[in-house]
């Protein structure tokens, strides 16, 4: 679609529900004719004469007065509404036949079908939110955890878009106070500027390289983390992974027409999706660990971005623990190390686990394992894969080792905006050795200008065709 020459005098129209067959479906219509298209068709109050922000019931019919659906009208008037024009949301039954013949009937009145994500691009066109709110959009209809789900909602609501505006805004302010030292240099006065204007870039910088770094975060927030389990065979692998899946299980199978295959994979963690990845090809290499090397399970952990390695305390040995970990380890990353079966260890039925533990940490193991924690960061834990308790307590393993907590501070979850802050911090940085080296004023206000449009980019003060077919094409038709 051409989105510089897209028609913001036509009037469009959408299913907004998804295509099937529901208890309602939604057909939303936006532009100066949204209403009075509507009103032509519709069999009940005079639309185009009813206050803003109104329902109103009545019947559909078509050029030969047939009545097609009986619907609820709900009227948006410009510009108090999604996409800053006259909306109109007509809510049908949710027979496929009726949206169609429904769409045609507007159609034929002088809509027009809407193109992927023309809602949000006009809300974005006519000021009703900035370029980033309205990427949030298409973040919040996707998001699949508590985690993604907040991420966006913070996004769709400005937070992230003012925290931009704040980073401008100090970059105004220092690029005024270069103009001021500018002003002084011809008096031969600069000096104490300098100092200030290189802790103010200093500062900027911290800001955005904080933003940078959360990017990492945010795509797990958005995207979920991929976990690898690996371990020899009868570690109790699949004994944990069914663990934690269980509840996960018990809700999924409730929702009828779900696909078991995927959803079963996906461990909601504190708000955070971990993707358990390919665990049953794992399993097969996880046996296969001595016996034909290591290959497979490395290539799955090259994957992740989380590797949790279960072994059984009764029959193995910290060295060869010791052993698997350091073929497998890559540092960028995080391990987990599970000690598991650990009900079985000594076969001390009646001993609490936390005895067991202590036992086992005294034979010698604990050297081992601090050293691999120690030099390496990895975590370790003790469990019985078969204890409800210990299945909590691996959650929450992982669920520190993501780092994630709601919270308020800033993460950055858009490729698109982590290229752009990156591109400002170099143009940042730039300025940064300008003013050290003492290069002219006036070059060193370009790097700043450079940094500005980086910052502007996001939320969409500088845009161009092929950025708005971007981000709008991935939207669905109706939003
Ligand atoms: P995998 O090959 O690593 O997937 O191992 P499995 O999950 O199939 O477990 C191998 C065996 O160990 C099975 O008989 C499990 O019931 C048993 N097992 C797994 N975890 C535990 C545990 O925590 N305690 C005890 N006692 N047995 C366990």
């Amino acid at each position: 679609m051409n989105y510089q020459q897209h028609n913001l005098a036509d009037t469009i129209v959408a299913i907004a529900t998804p295509p099937g067959i529901g208890a309602i479906g939604v057909i939303r219509l936006s532009g100066k004719d949204a209403i009075s298209i509507v009103d032509a068709v519709f069999y009940g109050k005079t639309l185009t004469e009813q206050a803003s922000h109104t329902i109103h019931f009545g019947t559909i019919r078509n050029e030969e007065n047939e009545i097609l659906d009986e619907v609820l009208v709900s009227l948006f008037v410009a510009p108090k509404s999604y996409t800053g024009e006259h909306v109109v949301e007509v809510s049908c039954h949710g027979s496929n036949y009726i949206h169609k013949e429904v769409m045609q009937l507007f159609i034929r009145k002088g809509a027009r079908l809407a193109q992927p994500g023309e809602f949000t691009l006009r809300a974005f066109l006519n000021g009703r939110m900035d370029l980033s709110q309205a990427e949030a959009v298409a973040d919040l209809i996707a998001a699949e955890s508590a985690g993604a789900h907040d991420l966006a909602l913070k996004q769709m609501r400005g937070g992230f878009s003012s925290e931009i505006q704040n980073l401008r805004q100090e970059l105004i302010d220092f690029a005024s106070l270069l103009e001021l030292e500018l002003d002084f240099s011809q008096e031969d006065v600069e000096f104490a500027d300098r100092i200030e204007l290189v802790t103010l870039v200093k500062k900027i910088r911290v800001i955005i390289m904080g933003l940078i770094r959360s990017f990492q975060l945010g795509n797990v927030i958005k995207h979920g983390v991929n976990t690898v389990i690996a371990g020899r065979p009868n570690a109790g692998k699949s004994t944990l992974l069914n663990a934690l899946l269980n509840e996960e299980r018990a809700i999924v199978s409730d929702i009828a027409g779900t696909t078991r295959d995927t959803i079963e994979e996906v461990l909601n963690i504190d708000g955070i999706a971990f993707r358990l990845i390919d665990t049953a090809g794992l399993r097969e290499a996880g046996d296969q660990i001595e016996a034909i090397g290591i290959q497979k399970t490395l290539e799955k952990i090259e994957q992740s971005a989380i590797l949790v390695y279960v072994y059984d305390v009764m029959t193995m040995e910290l060295e060869a623990v010791k052993a698997d970990i350091e073929k497998l380890y890559k540092p960028e990353i995080k391990t987990l190390i599970l000690g598991n079966k650990m009900d079985e260890l000594y076969s001390l039925h009646d001993n609490p686990l936390h005895y067991k533990e202590q036992a086992y940490m005294a034979k010698g193991g604990d050297k081992i394992l601090q050293d691999l924690k120690a030099n390496l960061g990895i975590e370790y834990h003790f469990i019985s894969a078969k204890r409800a308790d210990d299945i909590a307590k691996v959650k929450s393993a992982l669920s520190s080792l993501v780092g994630y907590e709601a919270q308020d501070q800033t993460v950055v979850s858009t490729a698109r905006h982590y290229e752009a802050l990156s591109k400002a911090d170099g143009s940042l940085s730039a300025v940064l050795a300008g003013l050290e080296s003492e290069i002219p004023s006036d070059l060193v206000a370009m790097d700043i200008r450079h940094a500005l449009r980086y910052l502007g980019e996001i939320l969409g003060e500088v845009t161009s065709e092929d950025l708005l077919s971007n981000i709008f094409g991935r939207f669905c038709i109706g939003k």
